[in-house]
């Protein structure tokens, strides 16, 4: 924990030991964190079914009518009720029935840390044992939370915390909604969560069926209520599930370059081999957006990498014909990587340079550096051996977590 008085550090709760054991939901663990043995529950999870699927619970489970689905749907993720008791437009049959065979989870916060900007970083614990975390963004106009798709990362993108440990497995349903569902009871002021991004822990388009499937439950008026235009997908760019995104959801993408030649990108992102920079700008170029959208390019500038202004000259070549916009992300200094964050002249001359090609460019802000919660800086709870630093770099933020 840490001992500086500006970070607030909420330790709810001491991690379970992840012991080893059998794991029969997942074999496809690699590397990274190990499951532990689960204790058998034959009761139906309700936590990620969609209204669909509650509908089809309630007549062929539950031997109802399938209004009482929309009942539980509306409980779920409009009211975040887990009690069936508390459930009165039911009657008490109906409830004691749902409690002997239904369950609705929720994720365990093993650790919440409170940045003083406002951001919070859960790591939230599965009932496997396993960790992942998200980061709520408080802003004036939006309340935005990060949230993961994976245990781990199989990218091995060479500047990403999450990728050092590896991966373990997809996150179902239930674990991506339940994330957005848990966060929201952290809100300060009843805030409801307005935007969400897949931009945590893990490649989303390897989970594909069930992010797709979670967003769209995400989107319904009785539940959670977001809007697609307020829910962003983010991307390192695996041009046929990309493909496949296009054809499903609506939701926003956002995809991540960092580098302009793919000699720069495959130094840092291996994926960069298998599908390169021509073939991933030609494959956004064919992307179908709906009006008024825009591809959301992620640009991490690593000091002396990718922060020169020949790099911002060949990027904007390279977006010549797309509707685009770019996200400037300064590299946050960490323990586990000896990348650097660049210097302010560079980032300010890069996005000049972008600018005068009249590309829409923010330079993000960093929040939640203190607590390990910013770009890049997730999972790094699980490092136990941080890289030495080279000298001259700047000192690590204090770890919290
Ligand atoms: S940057 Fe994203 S895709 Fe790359 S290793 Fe990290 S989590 Fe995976």
């Amino acid at each position: 924990m840490s001992t500086d008085p500006a970070i607030d550090t909420e330790l709810l709760d001491t991690p379970a030991d992840p012991a080893q054991g059998d794991y029969a939901a997942g074999a496809m663990v690699q590397i990274g964190q190990v499951p532990k043995a689960v204790a058998k529950d034959d009761r139906v999870e309700l936590m990620g079914m969609s209204m669909e699927d509650l509908r089809t619970f309630a007549v062929d489970v539950l031997e109802e009518k399938p209004f009482r689905g929309k009942q539980l749907f509306k409980w779920i993720y409009g009211k975040l009720e887990t009690d069936f008791d508390v459930m009165t437009d039911m009657s008490k049959p109906v409830r004691a029935k749902l409690k002997a065979i239904a369950k609705i989870s929720r994720l365990a916060p093993a650790e919440v840390h409170r940045s003083t900007d406002g951001t919070i970083k859960f790591l939230w614990e599965l009932r496997d044992g396993l960790k992942v975390e998200s980061v709520l963004i408080p802003e004036v106009k939006r309340l935005t939370l990060c949230i993961s798709s994976q245990v781990g990362c199989a990218m091995g993108c060479d500047f990403c915390v999450t990728a050092k440990g590896g991966f373990t497995r997809n996150l179902d349903k239930s674990e991506i909604l339940g994330q957005i569902v848990q966060a929201q009871t952290y809100a300060a002021d009843e805030r409801r969560i307005s935007n969400i991004v897949l931009m945590g822990m893990g490649e989303p388009l390897l989970n594909l069926d069930n992010v797709i499937e979670s967003m769209e439950t995400a989107q319904e008026s009785d539940g959670l209520g977001l809007s697609h235009r307020k829910i962003t997908l983010s991307t390192i760019g695996l041009i046929p599930q990309l493909e496949e995104l296009g054809k499903r959801s609506r939701i926003n993408l956002a995809v991540s370059l960092h580098g302009t030649t793919n000699e720069n990108r495959s130094a840092i992102m291996p994926i960069n081999d298998k599908y390169d920079i021509e073939q991933l700008v030609a494959a956004l170029k064919r992307f179908p957006l709906p009006t008024r959208k825009m591809i959301t390019i992620e640009y991490i500038l690593l000091r002396d990498i990718n922060d020169d202004v020949a790099d911002a000259h060949r990027l904007a070549k390279l977006l010549r014909g797309m509707k685009a916009k770019v996200n400037l992300i300064p590299y946050n200094d960490n323990p586990f990587t000896e990348y650097r964050r660049p210097r302010d002249k560079d980032i300010l001359a890069y996005q000049e340079t972008l600018m005068s090609y009249g590309i829409h460019t923010v330079t993000r802000l960093n929040r939640g550096g203190d607590i390990a919660a910013a770009c890049g800086q997730l999972g790094g709870y699980k490092q136990q051996h941080p890289r030495k630093r080279t000298k001259g770099a700047s000192a690590p933020p204090e770890e919290t977590a």
